[in-house]
């Protein structure tokens, strides 16, 4: 999925990208120390820089992207509510299994994989659901959604939003849009590892929060008093080191400029996408709804896709992902976000890919 996993992380002589494990090394500190609760409390705020958003239940959720995901609705959703989701991959699809879990009467709008969701469509399933809920970056199609679309005519909908990999990588603006809820992931355009999923909830979404949610440890008005400063509760251990590694990044993010940050995304992607398609490739995704830091394109017939990717990964350092579901073995999927999205990565994979499909 990441483009150069193995540049990332080493092997090597040095460390192309110290800023992906930057904070990890610091100083262990106790989760009640001062310091550590004063990084804490940085970490969110940088978070609302991030999210762009004023957001004071805006926090960093002790799990991944998933756990994230699953914050969101079992902290919107109760038994019989209704939901609408808009489905055009893997992420749309598990949403609806979340949120079926939740007992809540779930209405799915499909599009195609590949394509994106048509909001009216999304607006239109229902007169009036609890909630409405969709993937912002498709990651295994390479699809942009409209969400300021969607936000636009939710009505008194509340608006949930999947920004695993589209927060730090593309535009993202929660309280321009007008969203309640969104989630991310740390390992995809924030470039941190793994571990925690950046987290925000809006006061429509708070006044109308579940009260007694399915999930203990999920609990968001538990959660938020964990992350309330001075009067802050114990309510679990932190995840001290990811947290530092987390205000690490959100710190070189926010030096870099989130503008330059998009920006160096979508240079990224769109010399990537230019240069398959002089190399005679298909790109999959929809045009016009293709996202820089997450690019698809059809593996060519008569080229074997798991020698291709293997010679990648064991020639040049570089992993490049599969299709998924219905697409297996059908399209490949290339990762440029976070530290990786620069153009030497580019530029080393197109002369990677030149010479393994004899181009
Ligand atoms: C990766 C991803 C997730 C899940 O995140 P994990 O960190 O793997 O739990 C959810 N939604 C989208 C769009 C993703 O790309």
């Amino acid at each position: 999925m990441v483009l150069t996993d193995r540049v990332l992380m080493g092997p090597g002589p040095s460390n192309p990208y110290p800023e992906a494990t930057a904070g990890l090394g610091r100083p262990m500190l106790g989760h009640l120390d001062p310091e550590f609760i004063s990084t804490l409390d940085e970490t969110c705020a940088r978070l609302r820089e991030v999210w762009k958003t004023a957001n004071p239940l805006t926090l960093p959720v002790s799990g991944t992207g998933s756990a994230g995901m699953e914050a969101a609705f079992v902290n919107t959703l109760s038994p019989g509510d209704v939901v609408v989701v808009g489905v055009n991959g893997l992420f749309g699809d598990r949403m609806c299994d979340v949120a079926r879990r939740c007992r809540a009467e779930v209405i799915r709008v499909d599009a195609p994989w590949g394509r994106a969701l048509d909001p009216q469509q999304v607006l239109e399933a229902h007169g009036a659901p609890k909630l409405i809920a969709l993937v912002h970056a498709e990651t295994s199609t390479g699809v942009r959604n409209d969400v300021a679309a969607v936000a636009e005519g939710k009505g008194d909908a509340l608006l949930l939003v999947d920004c695993v990999t589209s927060l730090g990588g593309i535009p993202v603006d929660i309280d321009g849009w007008g969203v309640d809820v969104a989630y991310s992931g740390t390992q995809k355009c924030l470039g941190v590892s793994p571990g925690l999923a950046p987290f925000t909830m809006g006061e429509r979404a708070v006044e109308r929060r579940v009260r007694d949610p399915q999930s203990w440890y999920l609990d968001l008005g538990m959660i938020g008093d964990y992350t309330s400063g001075a009067t802050r509760k114990y309510h679990h251990t932190a995840p001290i080191s990811m947290i530092f590694s987390l205000h690490a990044a959100l710190g070189a993010l926010l030096e870099e400029g989130l503008e330059a940050a998009w920006e160096r995304h979508a240079s990224c992607g769109a010399a990537l996408q230019d240069g398959l398609q002089e190399l005679g490739l298909e790109l999959w995704a929809q045009e016009g709804h293709r996202l820089p830091e997450l690019t698809t394109v059809v593996v060519p017939e008569g080229v074997d896709d798991a020698a291709v990717r293997t010679a990648l990964l064991e020639r040049y350092g570089i992993e490049i992902g599969g299709g998924v579901g219905p697409w297996a073995g059908k399209i490949w999927r290339i990762g440029c976000m976070g530290h990786t999205a620069r153009m030497r990565n580019v530029t080393l994979l197109l002369g990677a890919l030149t010479e393994l499909l004899g181009r």
